[in-house]
């Protein structure tokens, strides 16, 4: 049997992971990124997590290939770091395929932690039976991965697909990125969290439930009437990128992943009705929008899946 290397590297912990065609996990460990001791330890932190998972395979257990998953922008040609900023300080710039290739000899696809999430969702997940489709990743930002006739659209450098960073309002807030009222101001935890302490704010009310999108969710679904009012805005905000990614893209579906969307089917009820009154009926009628397959460790199992999806696409 021969397994893919799956690594994920995020701003607080690393995955690893040995990952057969199926999607099965073995041999999975993670260690801590510790970002603040820079790029250089990081870079060794990788090498030893995959000797070890290499180590770890019986005899008769090969190595297809190393699929790695990074935060950052990633400029998928070179597998270089394309942009890091505050989470990986020091990570831009940073050769990581070349330095796991001449370690280990084997094909290295390296990509940016939500494109890989992608590929997990087309080789394994709700993506299966779509080439076209938008991926959503509702965490403590939004990511967002575009795939057009089967693969990953990627724009000059690798950087397309940021979709969290579409506004649905020019006068909100100011986001990192430079523009106002980004979908990540309002879709995310943290713009979830941040509505909800408005909200509080505004009514002047003391709630049983505190601002963190957990708890807000909860009461949400238990009806109470700010948590209402907060979910309400959330889900229109979305709702209006969401048909505007129907309108860019044409999509056969959006699939929404992360902690958000694992809410069940009240989420996306709610969700479908916001984006049906937003959008023309043909484009509508054409899109489907489906909760991700692959659950908590879709980063890890797409970083290994670009081995077989594009191994198998040579
Ligand atoms: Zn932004």
């Amino acid at each position: 049997m021969e397994y893919a290397i799956g690594v994920d590297i995020g701003g607080t912990k690393v995955q690893f992971a040995a990952v057969d065609p199926e999607g099965r996990m073995i041999n999975r460990h993670l260690v801590p990124t510790e970002a603040h001791l820079g790029p250089q330890q990081l870079m060794e932190k990788v090498i030893a997590g995959i000797e070890r998972i290499a180590s770890d395979l019986q005899p008769d257990e090969g190595i297809a290939g190393i699929g790695i998953g990074s935060a950052g922008q990633i400029d998928f040609r070179t597998g270089k770091v394309a942009f890091a900023g505050d989470t990986l300080p020091g990570w831009t710039g940073v050769p990581i395929k070349r330095y796991v290739e001449e370690r280990f000899r084997k094909p290295v696809y390296v990509d940016n932690d939500v494109n890989v999430i992608a590929v997990a969702e087309k080789v394994y997940g709700a993506g299966r039976d779509y080439a076209s489709f938008v991926c959503l990743a509702l965490g403590t930002g939004v990511g967002g991965a575009i795939v057009e006739s089967g693969q990953l659209v990627r724009g000059a450098f690798g950087g397309a697909g940021e979709l969290g960073h579409v506004s649905v309002d020019f006068n909100g807030p100011r986001c990192g990125c430079g523009n106002y009222g980004c979908i990540e101001l309002y879709a995310s935890g943290t713009g979830i969290a941040r509505l909800g302490k408005e909200a509080l704010e505004e009514s002047g009310e003391s709630a049983d439930w505190q601002a963190n999108s957990r708890e807000i969710i909860q009461a949400w679904l238990q009806g109470n009437p700010l948590a209402v009012q907060v979910m309400d805005r959330v889900i229109r905000a979305l709702g209006s990128a969401i048909a505007g990614f129907i309108h860019t893209f044409n999509p056969e579906a959006v699939i929404i992943g992360g902690g958000v969307s694992e809410t069940g089917s009240v989420f996306f009820e709610s969700l479908d009705e916001a984006v049906q009154a937003r959008t023309s009926d043909a484009m509508r009628q054409a899109c489907r929008i489906l909760p991700a397959y692959v659950g908590a460790d879709a980063g890890v199992i797409g970083a290994a899946a670009q081995v077989w999806y594009y191994g198998n696409n040579k």
